[in-house]
């Protein structure tokens, strides 16, 4: 039997919809937005491309954004001078410096300068250090693990003492997506590149989140029948049929993995759009914070 088909477009839709009726009351009640500011180094087309639809993303739901394009020989003492700025700006919630940065900037110390109220993206050490301590609140927690969970709980599947194996243990979705299933009660293994048997310990997972960056690399009889599926891959695979000469791919072998698993989520269309709701959705936090609503 084919699995059900977690459908990430809808699950963000509904989000930025529940995020956007709060702006609303945010700004009757207190006559203030959440505002987001972006600050963007350099010229790469790709972070460009992320951060304009960030701000776009940010006025639909009724939000402010601010945003600093700054040049990519900036000085690492000109853009802590910025997030210094925008950390004494109250008209800024959250703060989003783009990933990466240029290679003579030193990211930790840049991304370690942004104020811990501030930290929509939850990269701060700060922000991770709680995450992975027990009865620890992380003021904001990373935007793409964030969203895997949330597909998981608005798809109804429960995770407290399910067997979860998480694909990889990046800073950015491995790691954090591993704590978080962790303080839901899964009982939890990591794997990467040096796990041995990768297929048998897959084979383990009744919840697997697959964030290895290799395509299709999760084939149908790696995976448990009945298991549910989060995959957050994003992976090029050569298509001569496709105008653009290939096709995006996940980390999971979709055809395969879908007749065996429960529930999936496809590439594109899964993990992909809850990111940019996530952000939404922690920066409206960070201005409830600051304001004092509740
Ligand atoms: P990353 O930093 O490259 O980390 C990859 C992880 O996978 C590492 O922990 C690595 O192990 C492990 N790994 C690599 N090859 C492996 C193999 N053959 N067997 C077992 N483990 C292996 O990647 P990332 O930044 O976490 O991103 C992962 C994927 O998610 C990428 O495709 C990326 O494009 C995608 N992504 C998607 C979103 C989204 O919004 N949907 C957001 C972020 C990332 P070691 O630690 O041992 O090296």
């Amino acid at each position: 039997m084919s699995a059900q088909i977690i459908d990430g477009k809808v699950i963000a839709e509904t989000i930025r919809g529940e995020v956007k009726a709060e702006v609303e009351a945010m700004k009757a009640k207190y006559g203030k937005a959440p505002g987001l500011a972006a600050v963007l180094v350099g010229e790469r087309i790709d972070s460009q491309a992320y951060v304009r639809s960030k701000k776009k993303a940010c006025a639909e739901v009724g939000m402010t954004s601010f945003g600093h394009d700054l040049p990519a020989d900036i000085s690492q003492a000109e853009l802590l001078q910025v997030v210094r700025d925008l950390n004494a700006n109250p008209e800024v919630h959250g703060i989003l410096v783009q990933l990466p940065l240029p290679d003579h900037i030193d990211d930790e110390e840049v991304l370690g300068a942004i104020s811990i109220e501030k930290d929509v993206d939850g990269f701060h050490p700060l922000n991770i250090g709680r995450l992975s301590m027990k009865r620890r609140e992380p003021l904001f927690v990373p935007c793409t693990p964030k969203g895997c969970i949330e597909l998981l709980l608005r798809t109804g599947v429960q995770i407290e003492g399910k067997r979860a194996v998480v694909l990889g243990r990046s800073n950015i979705v491995g790691l954090p997506v591993a704590m978080l299933l962790l303080h839901r009660n899964a009982t939890l293994t990591i794997c990467h590149s040096r796990t041995k048997d990768l297929p048998g310990v897959v084979r383990e997972a009744d919840i697997l989140i697959a964030a290895v960056g290799r395509a299709e690399m999760v084939r149908g009889d790696w995976v448990k029948p009945g298991a549910v599926v989060i995959d957050v891959g994003i992976n090029r695979k050569d298509d001569p049929t496709h105008p653009k000469g290939y096709r995006l791919v996940g980390d999971v072998a979709f055809d395969e993995v879908k007749e065996v698993a429960g529930a999936i989520t496809p590439v594109p269309g899964g993990v992909g759009p809850m990111p940019i709701a996530m952000l939404l959705r922690n920066t409206l936090d960070g201005a409830k914070r600051a304001v004092g609503m509740e």
